[in-house]
């Protein structure tokens, strides 16, 4: 992996938000150099902290829903990682327009500079793309079922669009494509308030607060840690067979909401007691990849257990550490 991205010059649009800035800080651990986009909506300085002191480093606010900038399209990049748009629910709600806009304009923009400049460019869809699933657990070839009017449908039917934009700028001879259908991640940069299970479920229970469950807690999901979903997005980025996508990033180990409560609130210590909400609309019921593909064509799977992610969280979270996020694999 190193050898392949040495040198690359490589623009990561959302590459101050959560997933983004661990990106970017591998990317240039393996000799990259990175140009960060972000309008920092969700994203921040603080996450670019490391890559900041790093002399191979560039960032550029703007917003990929405004046509970019000539200090962006001037330049040349061999690959582009587009990770821009909010993915927790209450921060992609508050602006649903910005939010579609983001997957659709945003994403042309990118594939429009893709093509100019001869980039391979590497879409961040979603598991949310399945909706409520009528198929378990998903496969790539599964097609969905979605809610195209209601309040998630800014960021699950932006998403799909913007694969369609993707598949069809590939079909047209347009350029070198992959997607990526991300599912629940986590690790160190998560933003206690951002809404998001396992960030609210942490620091939560670390400041010894309730811990809100929404329902009765047996809705699933499958919790990759960030480290392990970065090793899939370069590999994705990186492979040179013919196979474009979509893949299933993810961590297939299910559970359900109530027993990540209990694994938090045996790692944290905490006697937190659990408050139940209503469950928001169009929440899933059931979440769990189909990871197959992935195993095959790029030969990758999460390797990191729920425990040891859910501790490199808690101690970034408490402050025990800087926001890396790799921990020692066997
Ligand atoms: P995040 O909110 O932490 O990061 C998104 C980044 O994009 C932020 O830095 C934000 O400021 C920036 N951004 C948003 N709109 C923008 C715009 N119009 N122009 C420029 N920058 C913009 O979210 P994340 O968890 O890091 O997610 C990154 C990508 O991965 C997103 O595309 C998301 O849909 C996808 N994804 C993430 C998860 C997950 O569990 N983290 C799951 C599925 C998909």
């Amino acid at each position: 992996m190193l050898d392949q991205t040495t040198k690359r010059r490589i623009l990561v649009a959302g590459g101050a938000g959560f997933l983004g800035s661990h990106l970017c800080d591998r990317l240039l651990d393996s000799g990259a150099r990175v140009l960060c986009v972000d309008n920092l909506l969700t994203g921040s300085m603080d996450n670019l902290r490391q890559a900041l002191r790093r002399p191979n480093f560039e960032f550029i606010e703007a917003d990929i829903v405004e046509p970019l900038p000539a200090r962006i399209t001037s330049r040349a990049f061999d690959r582009i990682y587009n990770l821009a748009c909010p993915a927790s629910p209450p921060l992609y709600q508050a602006d649903p327009e910005h939010t579609l806009l983001t997957s659709v304009l945003g994403t042309k923009h990118l594939l429009d500079l893709a093509e100019k400049t001869g980039a391979r460019f590497l879409l961040s869809s979603t598991s949310e793309i399945y909706g409520d699933p009528h198929v378990h657990p998903q496969p790539e070839t599964y097609w969905g079922h979605v809610n195209s009017t209601g309040p998630r449908a800014c960021y699950d039917e932006g998403k799909r669009c913007a694969e369609t934009l993707t598949f069809d700028f590939s079909r047209a001879g347009r350029g070198e494509v992959r997607v990526a259908r991300i599912f629940n991640t986590y690790g160190p940069r998560l933003s206690a308030a951002d809404g998001r299970v396992v960030s609210s479920v942490v620091s939560q229970a670390l400041a010894g607060d309730d811990i809100t469950v929404f329902g009765d807690g047996s809705q699933t999901r499958s919790f990759c840690y960030v480290d392990d979903m970065i090793d899939g997005l370069i590999a994705l980025m990186e492979h040179d067979g013919p196979e474009p996508g979509p893949i299933n990033l993810g961590n297939p180990a299910e559970m359900t909401v109530n027993e990540l409560v209990e694994v938090v609130l045996k790692i944290t210590g905490s006697t937190s007691r659990v408050k139940r909400m209503d469950l928001p609309v169009d929440d899933p019921k059931r979440r769990r990849p189909d990871i197959a593909k992935a195993q095959t064509v790029l030969g990758w799977r999460p390797i990191t257990t729920l425990e040891q992610g859910l501790t490199a969280t808690m101690n970034w979270f408490d402050g025990r550490a800087d926001g890396a996020a790799s921990i020692p694999k066997p």
